[in-house]
């Protein structure tokens, strides 16, 4: 029989982590599972932006590393694992490829996949130019031309980031994103080495690495490109629930405002959820709610004051 939780977070970034710390210091029996190392996007991440909390110089990493020892001081197990499946019953039963783990209720933390072009061959170009990570990659392409496919505002701070390395930066926003504006986009108007173009990167070339990348705006024409930072095409992770959870246009989960789903059990939280507004202090701010949420659930209100 499966070790039964109180309940199990599924994705250990910003939201997930703080959800499980504080269903933790409520004293319910929490399991946090992640399919990477935890720390979700910050592990990526060098200086951030637009947070309001901690000193200047405070890294993703550094972040990460906080919010897992705070998860881990409330008494939360840290698992390893790719949930595959999500099934309702009168326990949830949480699927991973080797393990099932049961739950009195779920947090979905699982924030957004990479990114996609939708081009043919782009599997092709994994690590041999095509990138979903700027602060990771972009100093291998010191001095050359690269481009940033993306409209959302952190494509638009991947461009000004790497116009500090770079020999040229193109941003490529997708025509119905339509172009950039306010401020992070005034800012990268002054950067002499950054184009913005609106378009569709509908193609990639190169023999043994990306050389170039065709762009679709009225006609096609051909940019010479050695690496692509992909931010567009962002979905919810969720597709191990798409059959138990309701979902909004845009594949993230409908959430009321306790950020519940609609199973009275489950709770989402972060950048999965609908209507998140994509940044670290919003998802810490839903992994407090949700957690909160779950420690009322199942302990009642005094229990989880
Ligand atoms: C390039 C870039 C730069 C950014 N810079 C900033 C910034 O400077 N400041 C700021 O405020 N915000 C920034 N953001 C946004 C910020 O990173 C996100 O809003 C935040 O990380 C969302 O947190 P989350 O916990 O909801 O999701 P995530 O951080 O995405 O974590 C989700 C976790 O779920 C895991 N997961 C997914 N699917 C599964 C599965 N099936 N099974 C198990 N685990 C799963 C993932 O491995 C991941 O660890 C940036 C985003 C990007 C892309």
């Amino acid at each position: 029989m499966p070790e039964r939780w109180d309940v199990v977070v599924i994705g250990a970034g910003p939201a997930g982590l703080t959800a499980a710390e504080v269903a933790g210091s409520h004293g319910l029996r929490c399991l946090c599972i992640d399919r990477l190392a935890p720390g979700g996007e910050l592990i990526n991440l060098g200086r951030l932006h637009d947070y309001p909390d901690g000193p200047p110089e405070t890294t993703g990493t550094d972040l990460a590393a906080t919010l897992s020892d705070a998860a881990i001081a409330a008494g939360v197990e840290l698992g390893f694992g790719e949930v595959s499946e999500l099934q309702r019953g009168e326990d949830w039963r949480v699927v991973t490829g080797d393990e099932t783990h049961r739950a009195r209720a779920v947090i979905v933390a699982t924030g957004l996949a990479p990114g996609s072009l939708g081009v043919a061959d782009e599997e092709r170009f994994e690590g041999l130019g095509l990138s979903h990570c700027a602060s990771c990659d972009g100093p291998l392409y010191r001095g050359d031309s690269v481009v940033v496919a993306g409209a959302g505002r952190w494509a638009i701070q991947d461009a000004i980031d790497l116009a500090g390395l770079a020999g040229r930066v193109a941003l490529i926003c997708p025509d119905e994103a339509g172009l950039p504006s306010g401020e992070r986009a005034a800012k990268l108007a002054e950067l002499p080495n950054v184009t913005v173009t609106a378009g569709r990167i509908v193609g990639l070339e190169g023999a043994d690495g990306l050389e170039a990348v065709i762009v679709e705006r009225g006609a096609r024409e051909k940019r010479p490109a050695r690496a692509v930072f992909v931010q567009s095409n962002r979905r919810a992770a969720l597709g191990f629930a798409a059959d138990v959870l309701a979902m909004d246009a845009l594949g993230r989960a409908r959430v009321d405002g306790d950020l519940c789903t609609s199973d009275p059990r489950a709770y989402a939280a972060g950048d999965v959820r609908a209507g998140a507004p994509e940044q670290i202090a919003s998802a810490i701010a839903d992994g407090q709610r949700a957690g909160l949420a779950v420690a009322r659930l199942l302990k009642g209100k005094e229990g989880a004051e």
